[in-house]
């Protein structure tokens, strides 16, 4: 067998192998190939990282291919790693197949030692500058590779700032710098007992080391449970010739789009600092200036990065975004992805690339998501309201967050585990604040642009967020921030930050429906682009889209909702609630009876209550599938709660009486208890043991029906039976209702052709669905309760008990109860449909589980055929977008409906 290839020249590459050379290679590799100016590199693989990980060494022959490839770079640039004459230098850096923006960890400068720090000062015939590089090497090389805290370092640059009386990194002349590095050495001395590695090749092998081992760090572990992106992928690593940003005043660094990645308008859009390196930008450390002024800084650079922007995105197809460093005049690029984007700017951009021409309609539904409509239909802050603005920076990621201040990480997720809602408010965020902003509402900081780290991962995330707000002083040592107007927010005080337009209020801000959610209601009158974006994306989502959509909704209010949000049916009214409140009085009757008559009169009283209930829903949902589901919890819960009762019966009792009702209601209780009651008396058995309760229903569907059809409406309700796990089961009670069916049709002299069909949420009937369907005239996947069942999980108890550990050790990366189990309860799923229509073939199948409105469960669904999924309402959006992308993704874009 041929041995792995483990390094790849940035020649050898192209963008579409990120899950072997991360995004960063992948993509240095297809700008190489492009033309584009990039320093000459090469690409370690993420196998070598797995290999790395898995067994705590490189594989044997990664030495060897470094080498090889070490080679040809130092061939190419006419200069060797570390020579003291004339050193080439290196940067080592991290890159996974998804962009995980600053979570793991880049060496830059590497080959730089005492000697060769002389030789590169007399090259670049910049002392200061080859200075300045060096403190960053062992800076970096001691955080990263050596694990010595950062603050040991910043301490001792402090320090030599306040000597000179400045603090500005740009006043510390060469020998300031040079007292720096011999600080720095001191430290590494101090933490590790050993002298700064000199060999440059020892440097290299540590730092590709260090930036393997950083794929688990714990921001970086963190990151990925939040983004949901998996643990075993591994990071790539790019050692690329270094080009400087540090050269002096006509160099500089800067990172761009090509679009504005908060609002999608198209723009020059960016942050440049001139003299510095990469680092500085994104960590926000020195405020940038717009991106807009290299072209007076520089504009040659300008003129040519602008070429190469609209080079990308016509490359591309897409927003890009790009980080450059321009060394003396000259630009190099050192990066560039397919931008992450708020949920406005992803649907903005999408249409725009339509009108374009760059894409068509098909695409344009890939390149938007479910969840990206989750957030644009976030409700917003009402502006009409009387509010006391604070102050305003950067819309880094919008949405109306509201919360008590906090000025760190530690409080905001104390608080927030309290139950307490917080802004994280910061001068500026760096990777360990992870913890803090998944815990917050919304992030505030007051300096770094829309590349700041609190952006760009607040984007990534979806959370509000507003940056750069320089006019608000945040003093996070004292705990609170003072505004122009001299409003002083102190930990604890509420503010309210709104990051559609970087406003920031005292106090809540009251909140109104999204202008998204108001085009779904039908409610809006003038579209504005972002609403006209949807409208065009989500129209063309339905005329793709296989699986049909239906919704969750057990009242006329709600299907009406469900209804306006684009839901073509109802796929599960659970109809416990009508037998609730006032209801409750009639069911104890029921329970309690001691005769046939007694029973009777009890069905008797809830009918026309039933009926009308059912003739409300049916109106609302006139000419759609109205999938009605029969009782199914299990029956103790309409008695009294136990304690109560007996509390009652035990103070009546203290007075000497005697309440009868009590004291057989007390009895019912106890005969009724349930060591595991969502194992117990409910569904379809309740329907067995308590005679007339299932015909009551069904009889009042039917009349319901009847009625609407007098009036020449036309219902469609499906009764669907619950825990159904052997035929027989569903046998009986069919034969029962069918009867009822006929007796209606008969005295309302109506036809009546009413399905009855069942769920699907118990193992035993998937793995017999072939047996079901000779009865169900359709299946419904209950996977909530298939998903309890087949794991054995409480589905009531073990997500507070338990789950947390299990996602911590990796034995589900997200609740099963949240996305389908694909492997176990969606392998049931699958057999349940291929055996069901095996016997069936025009079987109607759908899912009403939670899960149906879940978009990883949606695209999963849609490759076992299912007919529909059905979810709550407000999720119906979400599913015909996400059917619409499995769609397009399966098919390759074929209207298949
Ligand atoms: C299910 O079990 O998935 C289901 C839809 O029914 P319920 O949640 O009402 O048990
Ligand atoms: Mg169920």
């Amino acid at each position: 067998m041929p041995e792995t290839k483990y390094v790849y020249d940035f020649a050898e590459g192209n963008k579409d192998l990120k899950d072997l050379l991360g995004g960063k290679g992948a993509n240095l590799a297809e700008m190489t190939n492009l033309g584009l100016p990039v320093p000459p590199g090469f690409t370690i693989t993420t196998e070598a990282c797995t290999v790395f990980l898995e067994t705590g060494s490189t594989p044997s022959s990664l030495d060897d291919e470094v080498t090889t490839h070490l080679d040809a770079l130092e061939s190419a640039r006419g200069k060797r790693l570390g020579d003291p004459d004339d050193p080439l230098l290196v940067s080592v850096r991290s890159g996974a197949k998804f962009s995980m923006p600053g979570m793991m960890e880049t060496v830059l400068n590497v080959g730089l030692n005492d000697r060769s720090v002389e030789g590169l000062a007399r090259q670049a015939d910049n002392e200061r500058f080859a200075w300045d590089s060096y403190r960053r090497l062992i800076q970096m090389f001691g955080k990263t590779v050596q694990h010595i805290e950062g603050e040991a370092f910043e301490d001792a640059l402090d320090e030599v700032k306040r000597a000179k009386d400045t603090d500005n990194d740009l006043d510390l002349d060469a020998d300031d710098l040079r007292k720096v590095v011999d600080a720095y050495k001191g430290i590494v001395r101090e933490h590790t007992g050993a002298d700064f590695p000199q060999d440059p090749r020892e440097q290299l092998t540590a730092a590709i080391n260090a930036v393997f081992n950083s794929w688990n760090s714990d921001r970086a572990v963190l990151y990925r449970r939040q983004e949901r992106i998996p643990g075993d992928l591994g990071t790539a690593v790019s050692v690329v010739a270094m080009v400087f940003g540090n050269l002096g005043m006509d160099s500089g660094t800067g990172v761009a789009f090509t679009r504005d990645p908060g609002t999608g308008e198209q723009g020059v859009y960016g942050d440049y600092l001139q003299n510095a390196q990469g680092e500085d930008v994104v960590a926000g450390i020195r405020n940038t200036v717009p991106l807009q002024d290299l072209e007076k800084l520089d504009k040659t650079s300008y003129d040519r990065l602008m070429e190469i922007m609209a080079t990308l995105e016509g490359h591309y197809k897409d927003l890009c975004d790009i980080e450059f460093t321009v060394e003396a005049g000259q630009l190099w690029m050192l990066q560039t992805r397919v931008g992450k984007r708020t949920a406005a700017a992803a649907f903005r951009i999408a249409s725009q690339l339509v009108d374009e021409g760059v894409i068509d309609l098909d695409e344009a539904v890939q390149r938007v998501t479910g969840e990206q409509l989750v957030q644009l239909m976030f409700p917003q802050f009402d502006t009409t309201a009387k509010v006391h603005q604070l102050g305003r920076g950067m819309s880094a990621s919008p949405g109306a967050a509201v919360g008590k201040a906090v000025f760190d990480s530690y409080t905001a997720v104390k608080w927030s585990r309290s139950g307490e809602k917080v802004i994280l408010v910061r001068r500026e965020t760096n990777p360990d604040d992870l913890n803090g902003m998944i815990a917050a509402q919304g992030i505030l900081t007051s300096r770094g642009g829309k590349t700041s780290h609190a952006a760009v991962v607040a984007r990534g995330m979806g959370k509000t967020c507003v940056c750069g707000a320089e006019e608000l002083q945040v003093n996070t040592k004292r705990r609170y921030l003072t505004a122009p107007d001299g409003t002083e927010v102190h930990e604890g005080d509420v503010i309210s930050v709104d990051g559609t337009t970087g406003r920031v209020y005292l106090g809540e801000v009251p909140v109104v429906d999204s202008p998204v959610v108001s085009y779904f209601e039908g409610v809006v009158e003038e579209q504005d682009d972002l609403v006209q974006a949807v409208h065009r994306i989500m129209t063309h989502a339905d005329s793709t889209r296989r699986m049909g959509v239906r919704a969750n909704a057990d009242t006329a209010e709600d299907a009406e909702r469900a209804r306006r949000f684009g839901a073509e049916g109802i796929g599960l009214c659970r109809t416990e609630h009508m037998f609730l409140g006032e209801r409750r009085q009639h069911v104890e009757r029921l329970i309690l009876a001691e005769d046939d008559e007694q029973r009777d009169q009890a069905l008797e009283a809830l009918l026309p209550l039933q009926r009308w209930d059912f003739l409300q829903l049916l109106t609302a949902m006139d000419g759609l599938p109205t999938t009605i589901r029969l009782l199914d919890p299990p029956l103790h819960e309409f008695l009294p709660n136990i304690t109560e009762l007996s509390v009652r019966v035990a103070l009546a009792e203290s007075r000497g009486e005697k309440n009868e009702n009590d004291l057989r209601l007390m009895q019912a209780v106890h005969r009724l208890h349930e060591a595991n009651p969502m194992l117990g008396l409910r569904g379809v058995r309740l329907g067995l043991v308590v005679p007339g309760l299932f015909d009551l229903q069904v009889r009042a569907i039917a009349e319901a029906a009847a009625q609407l059809l007098k009036l020449g409406k036309d219902p469609k309700p499906e009764i669907m039976i619950p825990l159904v796990g052997s035929v027989q089961e569903l046998e009986i009670i069919q034969a029962d209702a069918k009867k009822v069916l006929a007796e209606v049709a008969e005295q309302t002299g109506e036809e009546l052709s009413i399905l009855i069909g069942t769920m699907i949420e118990l193992p035993r009937a998937a793995l017999t669905a072939d047996q079901i369907a000779e009865a169900a005239q359709f299946f419904s996947f209950g996977t909530n309760d298939l998903t309890q069942t087949t794991w054995g999980f409480s589905r009531d108890d073990v997500e507070a008990a338990f789950f947390s550990t299990y996602l911590e050790v990796g034995i589900f990366g997200v609740s099963p109860f949240e996305t389908i189990d694909v492997d176990g309860v969606g392998e049931l799923v699958r057999i349940g449909t291929e055996k069901g229509r095996a016997t069936r073939p025009d079987l109607k199948v759908g899912v009403c589980g939670e899960h149906g409105g879940d978009p990883d469960s949606v695209h999963f669904f849609n490759e076992v055929g299912l007919d529909y999924v059905s979810c709550s309402p407000f999720r119906v959006p979400v599913a015909r977008l996400e059917a619409a992308r499995a769609t397009v993704s399966q098919e390759g874009g074929s209207d298949s409906r």
